[in-house]
This record gives structure tokens, C-alpha cells and sequence, in this order.
């Protein structure tokens, strides 16, 4: 479901970021809608949180500009910006009370000390953490204590939402709960939104749209669905998601267009189905490449079955949903897989 966007919000314009000779972001071009979900997603190192930095006001660009609601903000310093941050590590203030850790933002920008009292009386409503109001940090979960740092960023109402890997710390049950809140709380309050993460599900739930990052520069942005779907290179399709690259296979390949060099074949496992030999062709094998190959792995995964199967010189992975009354397959059975010629994708390498 595509959101149509009101207007850009923030414009990085060709920035790039020096660390000594190192280029921890270059020439990072970005527009930013007005109330977008926008992730950044890359591997350790690519940038993300330089890039955040920027923005914040934190770090100076080497060179290039970020404008915010059209204007310039290199002379605006980072307490000026007027935005929420949230980290990874929790940095609520340890010797300050729930209470009190939301209060400090109002606080410093001059509110009254009723006007505070109510206002943090309705958010800890709204983050369903009334009853925990007057604890300390100590004596919160990792959850509630990132409940409780996304609430101080939101309290001063501010326009623009910064998260760098806000639920890196947490198992992954609770990151999967917060997950939700965290979409739920940027649907009530229509914030924009950056957030930084490596993990590609949670890029995959909350976006709007993301932004993969790799060295400094940007790979590619699109929608996740498009992303996932239709990735451009190597590194996204393998970055985001799993994926067979058809590189040298072993054997001849069908595809429907012709292949323009530099480009290598793409399909996800779950694209690929697998069948017993001598299976009934489907309806649309016309539309099909059918191949032969033998069962190296299984893994079951309550849902899902992975195979690993040895086609040719390679091996594809097949992923499979479970469902009642399938034929499995064991270590060294031959099998036969299939897949629309039309699921391939061309991407470079
Ligand atoms: P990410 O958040 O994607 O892991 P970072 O933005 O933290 O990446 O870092 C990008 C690159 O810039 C890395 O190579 C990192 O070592 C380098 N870098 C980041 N901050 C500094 C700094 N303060 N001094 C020197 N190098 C830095
Ligand atoms: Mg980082």
C-alpha cells in the first residue's frame, strides 16, 4: 500500500563525510517525505549511523548540505534541531524516575511545571506505562525501558523521529512486540521517521520505504516490497533476504529475455518448488524450467523446510511452507525443482 506524502522533509544533498581518508558517507543524496516510516539498512560499517549523525546535528558534513523543511540546517546546532532521538542502549537518565526522565525534555525547553505534569500523565497513557511511572531505570525490563526512551522522544512533540537500531539490545520476542508498538506509535503520531537497523526483518515491517546502504553509498531505495521483489544488485538481493544467484549453475539456464552483461540471475527460495521426479507436470509448465537434482540438507524450522538441493555444479535452497499432507523429502533423494522462468531476476553483479 503506497502512502502519498504531503512534502519532502529533509534533503540530504550530495553529503559526504570524511574520517581522515575513510568516506564514512559519500555523496549521500535523500529526500525524506513528510510523515514517512524511511529506514536505513546496511551491514556494520556502511554509514547508517554517520548518516543519522548528520542529520542530528551531532556530526558536520565534510561536504554537501542537509535542508529540513527546505532550509539549509549547517548553522542550526544539533539541540536545535527539534528532533527525537532514540539509541540503542537505552541512555535514560539512571538516577531520574520514568516521571522524571520524561519531564527532562520539557523541561529544557521552558515548560510549566503543571503543563509537564500533564503531558507526561497522557503519554505514559499512551505507551501503556502508567503504572510504572515513578520507578527508576533499574527496575524497568530492557522493553519497558526502550518504551520509556521512545516516549521521551516523543513528549516535546517533536516534528522528525531519529532510531538508531533502537531494539538492537533486545531477544528477539520482545524485539517482534516493539516492533508492533513502535509502528503502532508512528501511525498515532504520524511522525517522520528515520531509523537505523541491520536486521532486514525489521526494515522489511516497518518501512515505507528503505534505504540500503553499503561503504557509505547508497545501493538502492524502493519500497520493501519492491526491494525484496526487484532488487538491482547482488548485494541487495543477498542483503535482504535470501537468494540463489544462477551465476554458473551447471546447467543451461531458460530465461525470457536475453541476459545484457554484467548482469547475473536471481531467484528466491521460496520461488523454487519441489517435487518427488516423476510429480505430474503443473498447468503452466510451458512457463516452466524444470530441473533434477539431489537433497544435500533439510532443515525444518516449524513453518518452513529449507532444502538445499545439488543441481549441476551448485546448490539451490528451497524454502517451503509447511502444510498437511506434503511429501518431504530425505538426504540424498533425487527430487525435481521448478520455477517460473518469469520469477528469475536480472541483477548486476
Ligand atoms: P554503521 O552505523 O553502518 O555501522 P558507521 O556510520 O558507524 O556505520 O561507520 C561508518 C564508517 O565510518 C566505519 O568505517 C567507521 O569505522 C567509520 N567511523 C565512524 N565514526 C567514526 C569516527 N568518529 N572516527 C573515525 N571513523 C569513524
Ligand atoms: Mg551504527
Amino acid at each position: 500500500m503506497e502512502k502519498s506524502f504531503v512534502s519532502a522533509q529533509i534533503e540530504f544533498r550530495s553529503v559526504t563525510k570524511l574520517y581522515g581518508a575513510i568516506a564514512a558517507v559519500k555523496e549521500l543524496s535523500l529526500t525524506v517525505h513528510r510523515g514517512e516510516f524511511l529506514t536505513i539498512l546496511g551491514p556494520s560499517g556502511s554509514g547508517k549511523t554517520t548518516a543519522l549523525m548528520l542529520l542530528a546535528g551531532f556530526v558536520a558534513p565534510s561536504e554537501g548540505d542537509i535542508l529540513i523543511a527546505r532550509k539549509s540546517v549547517a548553522a542550526v546546532p544539533s539541540y536545535r534541531r527539534d528532533q527525537g532521538i532514540v539509541f540503542q542502549s537505552y541512555a535514560l537518565f539512571p538516577h531520574l524516575t520514568v516521571r522524571r526522565n520524561l519531564e527532562f525534555p520539557l523541561e529544557m525547553r521552558g515548560v510549566k511545571a503543571a503543563e509537564r505534569a500533564a503531558r507526561v500523565g497522557r503519554m505514559l497513557e499512551r505507551v501503556h506505562l502508567s503504572e510504572l511511572g515513578d520507578r527508576m531505570p533499574s527496575q524497568l525490563s530492557g522493553g519497558q525501558q526502550q518504551r520509556v526512551a521512545l516516549a521521551r522522544a516523543l513528549i516535546a512533540d517533536p516534528p522528525i523521529l531519529l532510531l538508531d537500531e533502537p531494539l538492537g539490545a533486545l531477544d528477539r520476542n520482545l524485539r517482534e512486540q516493539m516492533q508492533g508498538e513502535i509502528k503502532r506509535l508512528h501511525k498515532e503520531f504520524g511522525k517522520t521517521t528515520i531509523c537505523v537497523t541491520h536486521d532486514q526483518e525489521e526494515a522489511l515491517t516497518l518501512s515505507d520505504r528503505i534505504v540500503v546502504m553499503r561503504a557509505g553509498q547508497i545501493e538502492q531505495i524502493d519500497t520493501p516490497e519492491a526491494l525484496y521483489d526487484r532488487p538491482a544488485t547482488r548485494f541487495v538481493a543477498s542483503f535482504l533476504g535470501e537468494a540463489n544467484i544462477l551465476e554458473e549453475p551447471g546447467f543451461k539456464l531458460e530465461l525470457d529475455a536475453p541476459q545484457s552483461a554484467g548482469t547475473v540471475a536471481m531467484i528466491r527460495p521460496e520461488r523454487v518448488c519441489i517435487a518427488a521426479p516423476a510429480a505430474p507436470k503443473r498447468v503452466d509448465a510451458d512457463r516452466r524450467q524444470y530441473v533434477t537434482g539431489t537433497v544435500e540438507d533439510m532443515i525444518y524450522a516449524g513453518s518452513l523446510r529449507k532444502y538445499h538441493v545439488r543441481v549441476g555444479g551448485g546448490v539451490l535452497v528451497v524454502r517451503e511452507h509447511v502444510a498437511s499432507g506434503q511429501q518431504t523429502f530425505q538426504f540424498g533423494e533425487e527430487v525435481r525443482l521448478d520455477w517460473l522462468r518469469s520469477d528469475l531476476r536480472l541483477v548486476t553483479r
